[in-house]
């Protein structure tokens, strides 16, 4: 699965480093490091008068004129003999311009002409962190190697340790910088952020910040954003207002509180903190993205009730409507009664057609991100049109960010994010077992490599992965701690940890607690647990990928029959691409024996198979052995994975009109007509049968007359309207 590029310049920007390219520079970054801005003014505007391109740069760039800054860079390196120092400067400037790519590139030639530049290691770590890759730590290290005394080197590390909730560690670093400059702001702000995570007052380190410089914003934008990364949109838009009313030039900041008042599904205040801080030559990709998704709510249209507001695109409101009201409710309703709580006010779900408005809504973010987000109690997801079909399952997504509603409501926001997303996972197949956490073969690889992560260190999977499937691993691993302590202990004991978590305690805390062992003991219970269920599965996972390749191969039909079996009792779970199940169906289905393609195609469904098509297939095969029900059933499955597709819907009516569920008849024939069908009149005849079954005379009369609007001389409807007429 893919990662999301993270471009939020925000989220660990360091503040400018001294200059030690250029010394001239350092007494100009000096005086704005104290707050005192017009002096430093005019002492870069000295520098834009010197001879050397590099100085004048420097001056520019103090200047915020960067494009000027740019230029000068450009010439300052075109000379010959120019020092690597001049190249990592300049890469900062593109990193701070939002160019982390040349900026990369930058850091790099540096390193050529001189493969010890610590600074320039420091570069590639500060672009790696801003992207949440975990090659952070290995060039920090290196940068450390280099030059122990790098006081920003420390900040970072610090920055990195908190974000992966090392708190401890993070506070050792922030000391480690302060000991080499007693004005290491960026580390008095990381103080101040473990301070304000840890509920207790950060007072003394603001004081601290302040004496350096009295005007300084920049620490509480830092704190913001580890709010923000901790998912307390709320407190983090408290600091970032706070990071403005400090230094009202700080646009980044500005930009972060209009992204974060979106994502609290505001649009007046966000719109204008967003233009300003534009204007003001804040055009990084969040910024510009949140822009143009403001614009485009103007094809939204909002549905509220007593505690939803549904956000869904004009071109699909009346189609999705049906679906989505209904089984937003029912996800409030159980989780209120499983977790013991009410929401404060209204969910709002936004439904999003265009995968990349979705997308703004993550930017910055760390993880996956790629299906739903959850801020507070705005929820945030992708709309079945906008995926290929069989990609995506818009009712386990919603009860997934439901349940995060719900937790990050019961802990305060303070809860760890393994914990929020296990249990997220683990209530997706609580809803239905269909919807269960899937092992992909991605899985089963991590777990034959032991790469499964102890429980105490789960965070770090999430936030900064190790090889590029270790986000989707986490997930499962994750539900699965999850489905494994509500199988040992039950499901209060999932709450009970839920409550011990907002009281703040840690993971190995609340499993010490809570479960009565050690992280340790936890880890080899769990793991012999899961070892029992899918080690064998691992083991063999070589031998299942080469028989499933092989029977791929196989041409005839028989021999396909005898194959598969064996294939899919190695690993049931396997339900992607090329599966058995279809294959074996296919075969059973040619051969004639519709009873044990139906059986087959079934316990594909039943371990989480989603492929339209073949769910389709199902229906029809049970359809035709006369199992109605069970024929609904599947098509009903289907709204949840495709319902961009008449022919389901028709067919569904048509079942659920016979059986009799004549509400079920109502909306998918319903969908019928919301998806416009050449055919209007037809559509709408059938939904006013539909009608009339459940007795709404009202509603038959207006979808008989708006059929007979399309096709004036169409007799069935004619005769349906005498029928209405008489009754
Ligand atoms: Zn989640």
């Amino acid at each position: 699965m893919r990662r999301i590029v993270q471009l939020a310049m925000v989220a660990l920007a360091l503040r400018g480093v001294c200059a030690w390219a250029v010394p001239a520079a350092d007494r100009c970054l000096e005086l704005r490091k104290h707050g005192a801005k017009a002096e430093a003014k005019t002492c870069f505007e000295g520098l834009t008068r010197a001879g050397d391109a590099a100085t004048r740069a420097e001056g520019f760039w103090g200047l915020e004129q960067y494009d000027t800054a740019n230029e000068a860079f450009r010439q300052a390196v075109a000379q010959q003999g120019s020092a690597a120092a001049v190249r990592v400067r300049w890469g900062m400037l593109l990193h701070e311009r939002f160019n982390n790519q040349e900026a990369d590139d930058l850091f790099n030639e540096a390193l050529k002409i001189d493969p010890n530049n610590a600074r320039a290691y420091l570069g590639l770590a500060i672009v790696s962190a801003n992207e949440f890759d975990s090659k952070a730590e290995e060039y920090l290290a290196k940068t450390l190697t280099l030059d122990p005394k790098l006081t920003e080197a420390h900040e970072l590390g610090a920055n990195l340790l908190l974000l992966n909730a090392k708190p401890k560690e993070a506070l050792a670093e922030a000391d480690a910088a302060l000991a080499l400059s007693n004005e290491a702001l960026e580390a008095m702000g990381v103080h101040a952020a473990a301070d304000v995570l840890a509920d207790r007052n950060p007072d003394a380190w603001f004081a601290k910040i302040h004496a350096v410089n009295p005007s300084d914003g920049e620490a509480y934008a830092l704190v913001g954003a580890h709010l923000v990364l901790n998912r307390r949109y709320e407190d983090g838009v408290a600091y970032y207002r706070k990071a403005i009313a400090a230094d009202p030039e700080l646009w980044a900041a500005r930009s972060q509180l209009g992204i974060n008042l979106m994502r609290l599904g505001q649009e007046e205040e966000p719109r204008r903190l967003l233009e300003a801080s534009y204007e003001h030559g804040q055009r990084d990709k969040p910024t510009v993205n949140s822009l143009r998704l403001l614009d485009s709510y103007k094809n939204f249209v909002t549905l509220k009730d007593d505690t939803t507001i549904l956000r869904l695109h004009k071109n699909e409101a009346e189609l999705l409507r049906p679906y989505f009201q209904p089984e937003l409710h029912k996800a409030i309703a159980t989780y209120e009664k499983k977790y013991h709580m009410k929401l404060p006010g209204p969910v709002q779900l936004e439904v999003y057609p265009d995968h990349e408005d979705f997308a703004v809504r993550t930017m910055g973010m760390p993880g996956l991100g790629a299906l739903g987000v959850t801020f507070g109690e705005v929820v945030a997801m992708d709309s079945p049109s906008g995926r290929k079909p069989g990609d995506f399952n818009w009712g386990a997504t919603m009860w997934h960010e439901l349940s995060h509603v719900f937790i990050l409501q019961a802990t305060n926001h303070r809860v760890p994010r393994w914990f929020t997303e296990g249990l997220a996972v683990h209530e997706e197949g609580q809803a239905h077992a269909e919807w269960s956490n899937r092992l992909t073969p991605d899985i089963l690889i991590a777990i034959r490599g032991k790469k499964l992560l102890a429980v105490a260190n789960m965070d770090q999977g999430f936030i900064f992965p190790e090889y590029p499937s270790q986000v989707i691993v986490s997930y499962f691993q994750a539900g699965s701690i999850c489905d494994y302590i509500q199988e040992r202990w039950g499901d209060d004991k999932l709450l009970e940890m839920v409550h011990s978590f907002a009281a703040l305690k840690t993971t190995p805390v609340v499993i010490e607690e809570d479960l009565k062992m050690s992280p340790a003991e936890f880890d080899k219970a769990y793991m012999a647990w899961l070892d029992k269920q899918v080690g064998e599965r691992a083991a063999e996972f070589d031998t299942w990928r080469n028989g499933l390749k092989a029977l791929a191969a196989i041409k005839d039909d028989e021999t396909t029959l005898h194959t598969a079996p064996g294939i899919i009792a190695m690993y049931p779970e396997y339900v992607g691409g090329a599966n058995a199940y279809e294959m074996l169906a296919t075969a059973q289905s040619t051969k004639g024996d519709k009873a044990a393609a139906v059986a087959t195609l079934a316990a594909y469904a039943k371990m989480g198979g989603e492929n339209p098509d073949a769910l389709m297939t199902l229906a029809t095969w049970q359809q035709e052995l006369g199992d109605k029900a069970g024929a609904a059933r599947t098509l009903d499955s289907v709204n949840f994975i495709y319902p961009e597709n008449e022919a389901l819907h028709r067919r569904l009516g048509e079942l659920w009109l016979a059986q009799p569920n004549s509400v079920g008849a109502v909306r998918e024939f319903g969908a019928v007509v919301a998806l416009k069908p050449l055919d209007t009149a037809t559509a709408q005849y059938e939904l006013a049968e539909a009608y009339l079954a459940s007795g709404d005379k009202e509603k038959a009369e207006e979808s008989v007359l708006a059929a007979l609007e399309a096709a004036p001389g169409f007799r069935p409807a004619q005769k349906l309207l005498v029928q209405i007429k008489s009754k």
